[in-house]
């Protein structure tokens, strides 16, 4: 504790009123870094991963259910209500999804229907260049951005930086909002930062991320370096779209509209 509070106190962040800021409760065995989660036989590899939402495939609120159960319980996020709710993948209006796009003589069925949201691991990630500590850091090997979160000291730079909104921060305790709480995977604290990890931990299992496999094919998740995969055949043969891509941030999630 000591040595934390040194280390706030040199990053200056206590003057923010941090001083107090926490660590997570976090599962000995999970360590984001690559050295841990790549290094068994039976992991899933790929230099670049990315993930293809059909959404023709998503059309109702039930549809989504399924995909971010899976997301959440596997990761015990909490759930707590908006505003203070926790989110790692989650739905929203066309609107809010991509700007700008909106006409008004586009069928109905695209206009006003939910679109799935969840971290765009982008190639350029603004919120990795603000964290103060590499609590946010992209893997070299994979793309993949993922937080560590002994290292979050929960001053949210990373959430003003992100442009997708796609960062929750811990206002309260979540434990005592966790339904079912898994054993396997790290509970966080009040006071850190949270989003989708494109399940790093499952990938070094040799499994698909758990939206993709509760998804009934709506989510296609493959190695964009890899032309024979999944995610390339798809971008190859269907027009996909990227959420603002004018911001150079090019994130590897990509819409079949
Ligand atoms: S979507 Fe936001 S949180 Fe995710 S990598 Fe991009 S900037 Fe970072
Ligand atoms: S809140 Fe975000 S920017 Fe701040 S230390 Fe945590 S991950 Fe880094
Ligand atoms: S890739 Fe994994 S962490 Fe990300 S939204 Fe899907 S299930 Fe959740």
């Amino acid at each position: 504790m000591e040595t934390r509070r040194k280390f706030l106190k040199y990053a200056g962040v206590s003057l923010l009123g941090l001083a107090a800021a926490p660590v997570s409760r976090a599962a000995a065995s999970y360590i984001p870094h690559e050295s841990h989660t790549k290094s068994r036989a039976e992991a899933l590899t790929g230099s670049r991963w990315a993930m293809v939402i059909d959404t023709r495939k998503l059309t109702r609120e039930s549809d989504f259910k399924p995909l971010i159960e899976a997301c959440h319980s596997v990761h015990n996020v909490p759930d707590i209500e908006p505003p203070l709710d926790i989110k790692w993948i989650w739905t929203d209006k066309k609107e809010h999804v991509f700007p700008g796009k909106h006409n008004e003589f586009q069928a109905e069925k695209i206009e006003h229907k939910p679109y799935l949201l969840l971290c765009n691991h982008c190639h350029n990630p603004p919120c990795v260049r603000v964290c103060p500590t590499q609590a946010t850091f992209k893997r070299e090997s994979d793309g993949i951005v993922v937080m560590d979160m002994h290292r979050c000291i929960g001053c949210r730079y990373c959430m003003a930086a992100c442009p997708y909104g796609a960062r929750s921060f811990n206002f309260m305790d979540p434990s005592p909002h966790i339904k079912e709480l898994n054993r396997e995977y790290p509970e966080r604290m009040r006071g850190v930062v949270e989003k989708c990890n494109f399940c790093v931990e499952r990938l070094a299992e040799g499994k698909m991320p758990a939206c993709v496999e509760a998804s009934d094919g709506a989510l296609i998740f493959g190695d964009l370096d890899d032309p024979y995969s999944e995610v390339r055949k798809v971008l190859r043969k269907e027009y996909t779209i990227r959420r603002k891509p004018g911001l150079g941030t090019e994130p590897n999630v990509y819409y079949i509209i």
